[in-house]
């Protein structure tokens, strides 16, 4: 998958160089490239912001720079623009731009991007969340780090990406790791027992457990599902739901 970024920080994308999406560039998996758009500033002091017509706080990205770093670089696919106005990012959207063989992801800054610029480019605008950020580079990290997990061979061989909380419809159980014992901090028995069937139900119980505390939405939606169980899941189930 080919991702372009057109941001005026393009130094904030160097994070994703590494770890996971760095491996998945090497891999040729994923491909990111960034442009910016300051590049593309046809003012002579490199301005890309002016103030709004109409009057009212702050600046505005100005039609010009976004539009001509846009047909300039070449980039193509479908255009995002990261925005508080935009749905909110859900890992069904995530899923759905997994499928894209190209997408190219508008930054903005100050009060936004002249609304001009936006329509010529068909963007379609994604927000992370309910709050206003100064910018849309971090936006557009977690929207690239959500997508990539989705992509074939990102992630390690054994893990799959529908098995992680809130994807499963359930929270992830708790997870241990080496030493046994640390402070007197113990590891569950049953996770140290070899049954890998007691492990699995201790699991699931965890994982209804956390989800009926933390999550009521999520919880109710998976007790709406219809799910293939065992009698002894049967019974875990019907205990959550007398709760
Ligand atoms: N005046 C704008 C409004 O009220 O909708 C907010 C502008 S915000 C300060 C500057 C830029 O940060 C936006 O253009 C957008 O690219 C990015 N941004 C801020 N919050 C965001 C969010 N929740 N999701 C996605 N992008 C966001």
């Amino acid at each position: 998958m080919k991702i372009n970024i057109l941001t005026i920080f393009p130094e904030m994308f160097e994070p994703l160089k590494q770890s996971m999406l760095g491996r998945a560039a090497e891999k040729g998996i994923l491909e990111i490239s960034v442009t910016d758009i300051r590049d593309f500033t046809a003012d002579r002091h490199n301005r890309v912001d002016d103030t709004p017509y109409g009057g009212g706080a702050g600046m505005v990205m100005q039609v010009q720079p976004v539009l001509d770093a846009f047909r300039g670089s070449g980039y193509g696919g479908k255009v995002i623009y990261m925005s508080p106005r935009g749905e909110i990012l859900s890992g069904g959207l995530a899923r759905e731009l997994a499928e894209e063989q190209e997408i190219t992801i508008l930054c903005g800054h100050y009060e936004g991007v002249d609304q001009r610029a936006l329509d010529a480019m068909d963007a379609r605008e994604i927000s992370i969340g309910d709050y206003v950020l100064t910018g849309g580079e971090l936006p557009a990290m977690v929207l690239i780090d959500t997508v990539a997990r989705f992509l074939d061979g990102v992630l390690a061989g054994e893990e799959s990406v529908m098995d992680e909380s809130v994807y499963s419809g359930l929270l992830e159980y708790p997870q241990y790791s080496r030493p046994r014992e640390y402070e007197g901090m113990q590891v569950p028995d049953v996770l140290l027992s070899g049954n890998h069937q007691d492990i699995a139900r201790w699991r699931w119980e965890q994982s209804l457990e956390l989800t009926a505390e933390r999550r009521p939405d999520l919880m109710e939606e998976y007790l709406s599902q219809p799910h293939e169980l065992t009698r002894k899941e049967k019974a875990v189930l019907d205990r959550y739901r007398k709760k």
